[in-house]
């Protein structure tokens, strides 16, 4: 990454825990699915070998994140600060481990709009592998020092990393950071003051 503050021509966002706080409780999930409390949901479904065991488990999955959807609220800030990237000509886009079905319903709820959503169903290779980035960057035509990208999660941090994108990571008060918070380029706690940072060192005289 040549520097932390040079304006970004892309921001990239997660969905849940960084638009929305879309409820979603994965201890419950996976102990319902008979998963271990340190697994990861969607890797542990694609070891499953039986295929109808496997169609029940991605069901209560479907299940859980569109109950996640309909019950989802925007965190503070988040509408005047896409609004913000819009003004400023900054292209918006989206990499998120849930569905393109469900992302869909949380995008109509909120009327927000993305140039370019990469989910699990576009792309095999989940977060935090690195490439919907790379997918993201190709398709603006930029490269990875102009892409921006805003999680939530270690997940995200390590996403970032690994692509060579700077990240940022939304404290939302749902996770303990204190491990992540090194790993990260930069913390934000509400959408207002980021949008600050970003008119400071973005859009400054
Ligand atoms: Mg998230």
């Amino acid at each position: 990454m040549k520097n932390l503050w040079t304006r970004p021509k892309v921001i990239v966002f997660d969905v849940d825990g960084t638009l929305v706080d879309s409820f979603l409780n994965f201890s419950a999930l996976k102990k319902k699915m008979g998963f271990s409390q340190d697994s990861f949901v969607l890797e542990e479904l694609e070891k499953i070998q039986n295929e109808e065991r496997k169609r029940e488990l991605l069901y209560f999955l479907h299940e859980f994140e569109m109950e996640g959807a309909k019950k989802s609220v925007l965190f503070e800030g988040v509408l005047e600060f896409l609004n913000y990237c819009d003004e400023q000509g900054l292209k918006k886009a989206v990499f998120t481990r849930n569905s393109q079905r469900v992302a869909e319903v949380i995008f109509n709820k909120f009327r927000l709009s993305f140039e370019k959503v990469v989910s699990r169903d576009s792309l095999r290779e989940y977060k935090p592998h690195p490439k919907g980035l790379e997918v993201i960057g190709r398709y603006f035509k930029v490269n990875v020092e102009e892409i921006l990208f805003i999680g939530d999660h270690y997940h995200d941090v390590l996403t970032g990393k690994r692509a060579g994108v700077r990240t940022f990571l939304f404290n939302n008060g749902n996770h303990d950071i204190k491990d992540w918070e090194a790993k990260a380029d930069f913390i934000f706690d509400n959408y207002f003051s980021l949008k600050r940072i970003f008119e400071k060192r973005f859009f400054g005289p």
